[in-house]
Formats: C-alpha cells, structure tokens, sequence
C-alpha cells in the first residue's frame, strides 16, 4: 500500500467502515510506516480540537446538492487508465458510501466529516466572551432584572454608576436616532463587574456593556447563538452591544456612541478612566477578528 492511499483510507479505517482486508492493509502500513502514522495521528488531533472548540451549523441545502452531484460525476477510475490497471479511487469509492450513510460518524477526519454540518472554529478565550455576553443579556430579559436604574437621563444614569464600576459609561439617550436609553445595571463580564447601559430600538432590547479598555481582551465574535454582537473601543472604554436586532443597528448604535464627545460632567468614578483616551481613535468595530 502506498502512503497517499493509506493517508486517505486512515479515516475509514478509524471508523471501521472499511472491509477486513482494506483495513488489515491499512494496519500494516501504519504498524511500519512513522510517516503515515504521524500523519493521521495529527488529524486525529485536528479532529479533537474541532469537537472541542468548534461550533456546528447545518449546511445549506445547496452545498449537499453540490456534493451530491460532485461525487455523483466522479469516475471511480482514474480517467485514461486502462481497465483492469489498478488505476482506481477506493477513497472515492468510500467517500460516496460514507456520503450517502445517514449519521455518518461526523468528523472523524475534521475535512470531510462534515457531511452534515459545518464546523466554525472560534478561539476558546473568543467564544467565552462571546457565551457570556450573551448569557448576561438573556439572564437580564429573563429575571425582571433588566435596569438597576430606570430613566433616560443621562444626569441620573451616569452618576449612578459611581463608585459602582471603575468607568463613567457615556449614558446617552440616543431616542431620536431611535436608540432610547431605559436604564443602567450593573453586571458581571470577563471575570469583573461592568456598566451596562440598556437601550431599546423599536421592540429590541440591547445591553452595551462598557469597560476598562485594557487592551488584552480578546475580540469577540460578531454574532452568537443567534445575537448580534458588536464591539468597539473608544475614548479608553471597551465597550460591547448585544441584542437580537439587526447587526446593522447594533453598528449604528456603535458609531453614533463611538461619536459621543468626551463626557464634561465626570461623576467622579475616581480613575479617570473614561477620560484616559480622550481624542484617541474612535473605531467602532474596528477590533473585528476575520472569523
Ligand atoms: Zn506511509
């Protein structure tokens, strides 16, 4: 057996669909070859890291129909060879049963595995962000526990926070652009307690949740379990907006508080935070990750 078919058949192998013989020959090889071995053992990690790191999505109809017709025109045969010449693709072969096998044991390779779903990799300390954000504005929907301070004014928001976080969150009711202000809350994110300013767009509930920008945090996803997500940076402040609107308002929303002037009437949170990086850049969006 040479080590390319070896290489290809080592998945069937692993999931003992091939026959006796195939899978003996495969054994062999492996039991004598370091190469091989190595090899497959690095997809079988791969294959690990994707299952714990991974999230699954169904793939689109299309992209089975795709495939389906792919594997359909594929000659089993290499094409020009003489019959009988020993020219053929067994890994093909294999490849349409396995396609065509219901619950076909999902990513054992991590490449083609993924018959059924497709599998987004996402940085552990990214998606954690990302899990929490989204559980902090779920959990502030589902107890009644939406604002700590209910108003829309910023002179009452804003001083609230005193004392409470280490930032002075630019409180702005952004009602005629559409995003009213309804409140603050206090809440827990990324191992610390932050702001969250809570705004509503038509029947939308978003939480921005703004923090010490550190500069270490990792980016965040721009969407999880079905929330928009959007991130920015601005004026010494981390902030991150979640809710189930559209991404393009969680973008408007982000620009026009990104556009928000350096706060005059500081409650005194005592660091300076937010005046840190008065007239530094204004990005919104701009820590975007290339998921
Ligand atoms: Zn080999």
């Amino acid at each position: 057996m040479r080590c390319d078919d070896a290489r290809r058949q080592a998945d069937a192998a692993l999931d003992g669909a091939l026959k006796a013989d195939e899978q003996d020959a495969i054994e062999q090889h492996l039991a004598t070859c370091p190469a091989c071995r190595a090899a497959v053992a690095a997809d079988r990690r791969m294959g690990d890291a994707v299952r714990r790191f991974a999230r699954a999505y169904p793939a689109p109809r299309t992209l089975h129909a795709r495939i389906d017709a792919a594997l359909t025109a594929a000659p089993e045969t290499v094409p020009g060879a003489t019959p009988g010449s020993g020219a053929s693709r067994p890994w093909l072969r294999h490849l349409k049963e396995r396609w065509a096998r219901p619950m076909a044991s999902a990513l054992s390779g991590a490449v083609l595995a993924s018959a059924l779903t497709l599998w987004i990799a996402v940085p552990p300390d990214r998606q954690r962000l990302a899990d929490e954000v989204v559980s902090a504005h779920v959990r502030s929907l589902l107890a009644a526990h939406l604002t700590d301070v209910a108003s829309s004014d910023q002179h009452t928001v804003k001083p609230w926070f005193t004392g409470k976080v280490d930032v002075a969150p630019p409180a702005t009711d952004l009602a005629t652009s559409g995003f009213a202000l309804i409140g603050g809350r206090l809440d827990y994110l990324d191992g610390r307690p932050v702001a969250a300013l809570v705004y509503q767009h038509r029947r939308h509930v978003i939480n921005v949740f703004v923090m010490t920008d550190t500069g270490d945090g990792p980016p965040v996803p721009r969407s999880d379990q079905g929330f928009a997500i959007e991130s920015w940076r601005a004026r010494g402040l981390r902030f991150i907006a979640v809710s189930d609107a559209a991404p393009a308002d969680l973008r408007r929303l982000a620009a026009l508080l990104a556009a928000e002037p350096p706060s005059t009437d500081q409650p005194g949170a005592g660091d300076g935070a937010n005046s840190a990086g008065a007239g530094g850049g204004v990005n919104p969006g701009g820590e975007r990750p290339t998921n």
